[in-house]
């Protein structure tokens, strides 16, 4: 097999990236946008020891799941995976790779219960980050990254947003070509705007853009101002990010609001939660709602104390402060931390507290206070949970439940592997579909202390 070869290729397979794969002369060849069970004809793109690249040419033998995509950029962006199919397609891909990564890097045999999928897939994010750039002709690129790279696909409308997120980059667009604004270079390391940031709160219809700058402030303020709210009237709140670091994180740590309060309210599980910048707040709110309820149904907090760990604006907690004895989360952000603890007051939640902390740290120091939570959360990043965490909730806080909330399959295995080792056993799992159309799959675990 050579470079731009073109082979006949049965899919037998989806990658956890949500390639299709299959073999050639006994050699793996990853062909994107397929499906398995689809026999295609593929360009080789790249040629690697052990495995190629492919690209469609042709397809020999199309699978009934295959319907075409309605996304203008979907080939471009990096942002869907699963266009090419209907959404149970996409829902079985989703809940065998849960199934299989659980197996596999976990060696945890359970069969996941029914994956929660998303009734509405369309406009369903509640918050986007457009890298905002030039292109080599010095046009203005606003849009997404490609897939692997920082190169900016430029686009008007993302299927996955509401319509107020594109009023807004049509706006800025206008603003920019008004204004003084210049926008970041990542090569040259200078110009102003880096990122054009927005969130909805789906519930109230509240809306807050924030810009990341590479600077302290911008010239003309009340003109952005005005034609942002002019546009969208629903914008509650224009934030200023500084961020001034030559890096890959979107976010600065200095906020400046320019216009409302800051910050906006949206209503989660009946509770009433105000969201700044900083705070992390699950993307899809009408599938969060589904996961915190299992995560409520896994805990059973009645009367029990409640360690949530990685507690971001404190959320989960708060769901299950109706019950339980108490709540203690934990979130490194302080600014997440001042939003859980506002969160808690505003709903008259008077049995939560939280603490600024690394979750290892807290967990140890809390052990050592002689703390035994009955319930132990967890919702880390993509990385997983510091081994040092493992052992601190699994040998010194030794709690009867934990239940681990997670958006990677395969750092998920690997923890759960870890907790069994010491000691717990998982009882039950549910994938949950907070982002329909892209590669991306929620997952709750129910973990639970075997007694001798
Ligand atoms: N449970 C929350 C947030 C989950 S996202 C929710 O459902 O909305 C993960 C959170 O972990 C983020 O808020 C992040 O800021 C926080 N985090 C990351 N590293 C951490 C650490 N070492 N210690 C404590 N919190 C951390």
């Amino acid at each position: 097999m050579n470079k731009n070869d073109i082979v006949t290729i049965e899919i037998t397979g989806i990658t956890a990236e949500g390639s299709g794969v299959g073999r050639h002369e006994g050699m793996a060849v990853f062909v994107p946008n397929t499906i398995e069970g689809e026999v295609v004809q593929a360009r080789i793109l790249k040629l690697q020891k052990n495995f190629a690249h492919g690209k469609i040419e042709e397809i020999l033998k199309k699978s009934p799941d295959r319907i075409e995509s309605d996304c203008e950029v979907y080939h471009k962006c990096g942002g869907c995976t699963y266009r090419h199919m209907n959404y149970e397609a996409e829902c079985a891909i989703k809940y065998n790779r849960v199934s299989d990564t659980l197996k596999r890097i976990g060696k945890i045999d359970i069969v996941p219960e029914p994956i929660l999928g998303g009734e509405d897939i369309k406009a369903y994010r509640n918050k986007a980050q457009f890298p905002v750039g030039m292109d080599e002709n010095g046009k203005l690129q606003i849009g997404f990254y490609a897939e692997r790279s920082h190169r900016i696909v430029d686009f008007d409308s993302c299927g996955l947003h509401p319509p107020e997120f594109t009023t807004v980059v049509k706006v800025m667009r206008e603003y920019i070509a008004k204004s003084s604004m210049t926008v970041y270079s990542e090569t040259t390391k200078r110009g102003l705007l880096r990122h054009i940031y927005v969130r909805k709160a789906f519930a109230t219809g509240e809306i807050m853009v924030c810009l990341v700058i590479n600077s302290n402030r911008i010239k003309e303020e009340v003109l952005l101002t005005e034609m942002l709210t002019r546009a969208v009237p629903a914008i509650k709140t224009i934030v200023l990010n500084k961020n001034k670091a030559d890096t890959n994180v979107i976010l600065g740590k200095d906020c400046r609001t320019i216009y409302g309060t800051g910050y906006i309210t949206d209503v989660l599980c009946g509770l009433q939660i105000k969201l700044s910048p900083l705070s992390f707040y699950q993307v899809n709110s009408v599938q969060a709602e589904k996961l915190y309820a299992k995560a409520k149904e896994y805990a059973d907090p009645k009367d029990k104390t409640v360690l949530d760990l990685y507690c971001g604006a404190g959320t989960i907690g708060l769901t299950m402060a109706d019950s339980a004895k108490e709540i203690i989360g934990v979130e490194i952000i302080p600014e997440a931390v001042k939003d859980a603890i506002e969160n808690a007051a505003q709903n008259n939640i008077k049995n939560a507290r939280f603490l600024c902390d690394d979750a290892a740290g807290a967990a140890e120091n809390l052990a050592k206070e002689g703390i035994r939570p009955d319930v132990v959360l967890l919702d880390p990043p993509r990385k997983g949970c510091d081994q040092r965490l493992i052992e601190t909730v699994a040998e010194k806080m030794t709690p009867d439940q934990i239940v681990y909330v997670s958006c990677d399959p395969a750092t998920l295995a690997r923890d759960c592997g870890l907790f069994e080792e010491k000691g717990y056993q998982v009882i039950a799992a549910t994938p949950v579909d907070l982002f329909p159309r892209t590669k991306h799959v929620e997952c709750v675990v129910l973990m639970s202390r075997v007694k001798e």
